[in-house]
């Protein structure tokens, strides 16, 4: 966008081996960068601590690295940046969530898991989506003091404006959410780490990001995070988001049908060329998924409201390898 260099990413969880959904997506970023000429840099998002498998970043770098997906900057090459790893770059996260709350663009939250379940229960039982209701916000700077001096527990919680309905993506058009996509999202957990929310946008403005390719799972979350980059004064980035890789009837792939981690390929021999060829004549759409109206998202909150569905999830807007043709 407005002529930046283009600047991909792979941003993988360090929680285990890398899937065939996951090469595909490196792949897709790979081939985009190097088409335009740009950059594909590499992000592990280890900020959830308990899943984070030791070993399995290297793991999945090595893997990248035989399918021939090699990073512009990382410690191998004695970039100075990368990879950038998200549980060094705590600070940065804070400073962003205090400069929010100082311009009233997000808020401490010091509710118990107990009065959210509440809040939770009582708006399904009145016909409401079931969203943060902001009580938070409310607090006087006084009795904010009182409860932090106190060693109460909070979280930092965005305040998303409701205005942020319109999301656009390459390859699924305009998008048009409800409530429930505009919650109150929590941006910094308890333990003052950050959750992806806001470590999204943080990093993807520093890494000056042009294009994100991700799972189509995040879809529903993007106007929480076009919330922070507009809080922030930041330029989004372009999503371009996924869609999952499908058996031919349209249910998700499983083990039990066929290897799901790239590793079983290469145990088993095969050739790298041949896998990566594989997994990018997968970028067609199969016709099944024109039915497919329902933004996907598996939380309640979407189901409850009716209105939460994509204009059109047209698998014809944009043809994913059109997008990536070398
Ligand atoms: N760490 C996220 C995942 O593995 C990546 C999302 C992203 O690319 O922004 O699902």
């Amino acid at each position: 966008s407005s002529g930046r260099d283009i600047r991909v990413r792979f941003a993988p969880s360090p929680t285990g081996k890398l899937h065939l959904g996951g090469l595909r997506t490196a792949l897709l970023n790979y081939l985009f960068a190097k088409k335009a000429g740009g950059k594909i840099v590499l992000r592990i998002e280890d900020t959830d601590r308990k899943r984070t498998i030791p070993g399995a970043a290297d793991a999945i770098l090595k893997t990248l690295k035989w399918a021939g997906i090699e990073f512009d900057e990382s410690f191998e090459k004695g970039g100075k940046y990368g990879p950038y790893i998200q549980s060094e770059r705590n600070e940065l996260y804070q400073k962003y969530a205090d400069e929010m709350i100082k311009n009233d663009k997000a808020y401490r939250c010091f509710c118990t898991t107990e009065t959210l379940e509440e809040i939770r229960n009582k708006a399904i039982h009145e016909g409401r989506i079931p969203v943060y209701d902001r009580r938070c916000s409310k607090l006087d700077a006084q009795s904010i003091q009182k409860r932090i001096d106190a060693g109460d527990k909070f979280v930092v919680r965005l305040k998303c404006p409701k205005d942020i309905n319109l999301v656009n993506d390459v390859v699924y058009g305009t998008i048009k959410m409800g409530l429930a996509q505009l919650d109150d999202a929590v941006l910094l957990k308890s333990d003052g780490t950050p959750t992806y929310h806001l470590a999204h946008p943080v990093d993807d403005h520093y890494m000056k990001i042009t294009h994100v390719f991700r799972g189509e799972e995040w879809l529903p979350s993007t106007p929480k995070h076009l919330a922070v980059f507009r809080a922030l004064g930041w330029e989004p980035p372009q999503y371009v988001h996924l869609p999952l890789l499908l058996n031919t009837d349209g249910t998700k792939l499983s083990k039990r049908n066929m290897d799901t981690e790239v590793e079983g390929y290469i145990n088993k021999g095969y050739m790298a060329e041949a896998l990566v060829n594989f997994v990018a004549f997968l970028g067609w759409t199969p016709k099944l998924r024109q039915n497919q109206k329902q933004i996907p998202d598996s939380d309640l909150n979407a189901k409850l409201e009716g209105k939460t569905k994509a204009n059109s999830v047209n698998s014809e807007v944009m043809n994913l390898s059109q997008l990536v043709k070398v």
